[in-house]
């Protein structure tokens, strides 16, 4: 295992918070302390800006080269310590080998994709119809980025920030949530070891995270916020952004729909809703979690999935044979009883699982629960946990209905045999990404993001670097 770091880092300097204060973070299997980690306050803000602002200039001008070669180094010692980042993210997060396996892998993708994003910043230049004068566009760093991530997947979450920030020439303030603070702590060795300059990528970690937040985004220094968490903060940081004009990018909660229809192969459908429902424990904003079975084929699709589901072993996921984990917090886990206890008590049916577990940890076993009613709370709600709510419907039309008629947009999927029905199905929802015979959307080659309150932006692909950056357009003539 990597050695704990509990530091804040800033301007290239492990330090204690500025009052010594410090928070404990705990292992969701055994609730034991791990370690105590810095409570950074208001001033550790303002020292992280004031890094940022003195190392911004320098890095913004060295050539994209240069920035996407030290972006491919981090990739490549990243992904020399996979195992213990991966350690690690169970130790603090609690999600099973394979997850946090899954998530480093994927963590580190991000500095390789925008090692070579880097040198593909694009202008375009045009005649002015009118005048003739030339129009002469491109892109500059838009400057100082505060990056607060979420902790149900601790490294992939900050990666798939700093990855375009740095690419684009930013310098960047990252928040880490309080659950899970330790992992991206361990990054940054990684990155001072790949070449990544003092004040470039600081890390202030804070239980007082509406005060730092607030304090930074109320500093006319920070250009960006970028966001990932739930809903509800994201508007606080919308308002709050707003006062000073910052750019935002929002990756916030969703409640997608999982559709088979009867043309299906339900085989694959059942492998592809372990994917999307099960990965990270349901703990993801990706989770399906209205799931929607044609009527005649429901009785079957739900049999080969339940026997998936009753195959995941459960326990603590330092013994490497563990699927599932426990859950990353006790609100969560009580959250997530409360929706099986709701959605019973008005005649849904316990298929599998269903019990809370007494005892250490925040366990909560593989559930699945069929003829949930239209009234049953997690249908509207993100369940968040490894409870799969299965519905019937009968007609497509009737479908793309109810899976729209939901206030989030940014992940739907589908399944079917036949591809016009799937495309026709997958233009008609209202979601920003769409898993067609796929369990699984996420991918750093890919913009990943959603439609109404499910955020604003995209992060990942080539638009994920045009959050990090402001258009320029010169008038000229010659
Ligand atoms: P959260 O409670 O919104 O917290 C996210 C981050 O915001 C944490 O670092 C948290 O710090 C910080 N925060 C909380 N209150 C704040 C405030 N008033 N001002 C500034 N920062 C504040 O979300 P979460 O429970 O960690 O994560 C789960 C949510 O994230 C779900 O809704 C999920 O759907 C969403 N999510 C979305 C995506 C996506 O890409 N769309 C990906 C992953 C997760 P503390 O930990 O110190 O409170």
């Amino acid at each position: 295992m990597t050695e704990l770091k509990n530091k804040l880092y800033i301007n290239g300097k492990w330090r204690p918070a500025s009052d010594g204060g410090t928070f404990d973070v705990l292992n969701p299997a055994t609730e034991e302390v791990i370690t105590k980690v810095a409570n950074g306050t208001v001033e550790d803000a303002k020292l992280c800006l004031d890094a940022a602002e003195a190392a911004f200039p320098l890095w913004a001008s060295r050539s994209p080269r240069e920035r996407g070669e030290i972006l491919r180094k981090a990739f490549e010692l990243f992904s020399n310590r996979i195992d213990d980042i991966a350690d690690l993210i169970t130790l603090e997060n609690g999600k099973g080998r394979t997850d946090s396996i899954g998530e480093a892998r994927y963590a580190a993708e991000f500095f390789r994709w925008y090692a070579e994003e880097a040198v593909r910043s694009e202008g375009h230049l045009g005649v002015a119809p009118a005048t003739g004068a030339r129009i002469l566009v491109h892109q500059k760093p838009a400057g100082i980025s505060v990056l607060v991530t979420p902790w149900n997947y601790p490294a992939a979450m900050g990666t798939r920030k700093i990855g375009p920030a740095l690419a684009a020439g930013c310098p960047v303030i990252v928040k880490p949530a309080s659950e899970t603070p330790l992992t991206m702590l361990a990054l940054m060795p990684i990155l001072e070891e790949a070449g990544v300059p003092p004040g470039i990528v600081n890390i202030l970690t804070s239980r007082s995270s509406g005060r730092v937040v607030g304090e930074m985004l109320s500093d006319l220094r920070t250009r960006v916020i970028s966001f990932t968490g739930s809903t509800d903060v994201g508007r606080k940081l919308l308002h709050a952004a707003a006062d000073n004009v910052v750019k935002p990018a929002m990756e916030l909660g969703g409640n997608a729909p999982f559709i088979v229809c009867q043309d299906a192969d339900l085989n694959a459908a059942a492998d592809g809703l372990m994917v999307a429902k099960m990965r990270n424990l349901g703990e993801a904003c990706t989770a399906a979690n209205r799931i929607y079975v044609h009527e005649n084929v429901a009785t079957e699709f739900v049999d080969l999935f339940v026997a998936k589901m009753a195959n995941l072993k459960m326990g603590d996921g330092r013994d490497h044979s563990i699927d599932v984990g426990p859950l990353v917090n006790l609100e969560t886990r009580d959250k997530v009883d409360y929706f099986v206890r709701d959605a019973v008590s008005k005649g849904a049916v316990i298929k599998l699982g269903g019990q809370k577990p007494i005892g250490k940890g925040f366990f909560y076993p593989p559930t699945v629960i069929t003829n949930v009613p239209d009234t049953a709370e997690c249908l509207y709600d993100e369940i968040f946990g490894p409870v799969a709510a299965i519905q019937t419907f009968s007609d497509e039309m009737e479908v793309v209905q109810r899976s729209n008629a939901t206030e989030y947009g940014l992940v739907a999927y589908v399944y079917t045999s036949d591809m016009k029905r799937g495309m026709r199905i997958s233009e008609s929802l209202e979601f920003g990404m769409i898993g067609l015979n796929r369990g699984l959307v996420s991918d750093p080659a890919s913009p990943f993001g959603g439609v109404k309150q499910s955020g604003l932006g995209r992060e990942g692909g080539k638009e994920g670097m045009l959050e990090f950056q402001e258009t320029q357009y010169i008038s000229t003539e010659w």
